[in-house]
């Protein structure tokens, strides 16, 4: 007889964001419980957990209060800021107090927002997937605490029963975003618009946030489910009698 999979219970940590808000939008449209978790309280129609991601107990504590089964986890600072200690405690010392919270509540899925500038290092990349390592320097410590976190994302899968994930987008566009539009527009307010770095030919990567958001659910929906089985083309040929 099948079985019935298990319904999860979501909480997006950093869920009044850009980003967070649309994965909270997505989950409630196609009718699944959600909560958010964040520093600032933005909206009203899901459950809110107002608390920091360093602090352990207060993650703990909200996944306990709301029945937490699938953490989707986009907190991060600015990527802008100059502020290296900041990045440092809050992706990679929050991520791990998330990481802690998430055994400790015997969560049984992350889906943690890493990003594509992990592996930049200032060259071109053209034409690479996730088996690209890491640079052996960062490009700034924001990316460098993003790849630290990452690690400690896909370290923890398997821990108390816990399913991990990391996902990379590169620039994320839409609605609601505060940072990427907002510097275009300084730029303009400044006068700067008449500059041109370069030969004008860089190209860089941007995502529909509803389709990064959309790729954070499929990502969680699935972490539980075995990948299908290679085409047979792929398999490796079995030594059979007649080869001996
Ligand atoms: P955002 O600033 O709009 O959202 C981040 C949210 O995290 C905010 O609501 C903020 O209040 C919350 N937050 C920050 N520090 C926190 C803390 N200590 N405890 C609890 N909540 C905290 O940013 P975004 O653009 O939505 O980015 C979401 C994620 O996507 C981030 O992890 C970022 O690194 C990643 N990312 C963003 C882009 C982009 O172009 N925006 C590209 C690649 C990756």
């Amino acid at each position: 007889m099948a079985q019935t999979k298990q319904r999860d219970v979501y909480m997006v940590i950093g869920g009044n964001g850009f980003l967070g808000r649309h994965i909270v939008q997505q989950l409630l449209e196609r009718g699944d419980i959600v909560s958010a978790f964040d520093i600032v309280e933005r909206y009203n129609d899901v459950q809110f957990y107002s608390g920091d991601i360093t602090d352990q107990e207060s993650v703990a504590s909200a996944l306990r209060k709301s029945g937490t089964t699938c953490i989707i986890h986009t907190a991060s600072p600015h990527a802008q800021l100059n502020n290296p200690e900041l990045f440092r405690k809050v992706n990679v010392e929050g991520t791990r107090a998330i990481i802690a919270a998430a055994v400790e509540a015997r969560v049984r899925k992350l889906v943690f927002t890493s990003s594509a500038g992990v592996v930049f290092n200032g060259q071109d990349i053209i034409d690479v997937d996730e088996r690209l390592p890491f640079p052996e320097v960062h490009m700034d410590a924001y990316n460098q605490t993003k790849a630290e976190a990452e690690v400690l994302v896909l370290e923890a899968n398997g821990k108390g029963g816990l399913l991990t994930v990391a996902l990379r987008p590169a620039g994320i566009f839409g609605p609601g975003d505060r940072q990427v539009m907002a510097g275009f527009y300084q730029a303009y307010e400044r006068g700067q618009t008449n500059v041109q770095v370069g030969e004008n030919n860089n190209l860089f990567d941007w995502t529909y946030v509803g389709n990064v958001a959309r790729a954070h659910l499929l990502a969680a929906d699935r972490l539980d489910t075995p990948p299908p089985a290679p085409p047979v083309s792929q398999l490796e040929k079995q030594p059979t009698s007649s080869d001996e």
